[in-house]
């Protein structure tokens, strides 16, 4: 499992990260919030270690802006006081579980698989999804086209992921919006860039593009055979 730990302080961090490793996850480091917002937003991990107090914007700003870009992977909080409102405060903004410093290592490591644990049934009920020469692993998290991996990030992934399932059928622009952003899109065009971008990774280097506008409606995404009728 790829852990991401978020903490401006390197003991805690090396201690942490050195703990994981041992009992076979791969950790991976970030000392300020806005350096481990972009690897969240553009890496793949099973959990979030996360510092509250943190330099360039902290682990409360952090995690909001996570959950609004629809990243869900769970985040286990590690907060300096224990009080109500601090609890209130991280779980408000999409924090899954906290600690309070100091912890034990090992609590630390029972919370995280637990939280871990929770999060897979989705991914294990996910199978291969196979359209054309475009395949999705949505329990790795792995794209290919034609044999080709594509790098997208989290918002391409789900938005690829809800355009294959629904195939041949055509995806509403509101439901994508829903399924990304819940009652709230960032800002009117974020879709529209969104689409932009992940047309870029799958259609632009290849031949023939399986993502089509439906205009006034949405977009789908379907075969090159079955959108030439
Ligand atoms: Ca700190």
């Amino acid at each position: 499992m790829k852990v991401l730990i978020v903490e401006d302080e390197y003991d805690i961090a090396a201690n942490i990260g050195d703990y994981l490793e041992s009992h076979g996850h791969v950790p991976d480091y970030a000392y300020d919030g806005v350096g481990g917002l972009h690897l969240a937003l553009t890496e793949h991990y099973d959990a979030i270690v996360l510092d509250v107090m943190l330099p360039r914007m902290n682990g409360l700003r952090f995690c909001e802006n996570l959950r609004q870009e629809s990243v869900h992977t769970p985040v286990l909080m590690l907060t300096a006081r224990d009080t109500l409102e601090d609890k209130l405060a991280g779980f408000s903004v999409g924090t899954d579980d906290y600690l309070v410093k100091p912890f034990a290592l090992q609590e630390l490591y029972v919370r995280l698989e637990a939280l871990i644990r929770r999060h897979q049934p989705e991914h294990m009920a996910s199978k291969v999804l196979k359209i054309a020469d475009l395949e999705l692993n949505p329990a790795t998290h792995q794209a290919s086209r034609a044999g080709q991996a594509l790098k997208l990030n989290p918002v391409g992934l789900k938005l690829l992921k809800l355009l294959m399932e629904a195939s041949p059928n055509t995806v509403s622009r509101s439901i994508l919006e829903q399924s990304l952003w819940q009652e709230a899109p960032p800002e009117s065009d974020a879709l529209r860039s969104h689409l932009y971008a992940l047309r870029q990774v799958v259609d632009k280097p290849f031949e023939h593009a399986l993502i089509h506008t439906v205009h006034g409606i949405g977009y789908r995404l379907v075969a090159p055979e079955s959108h030439a009728a």
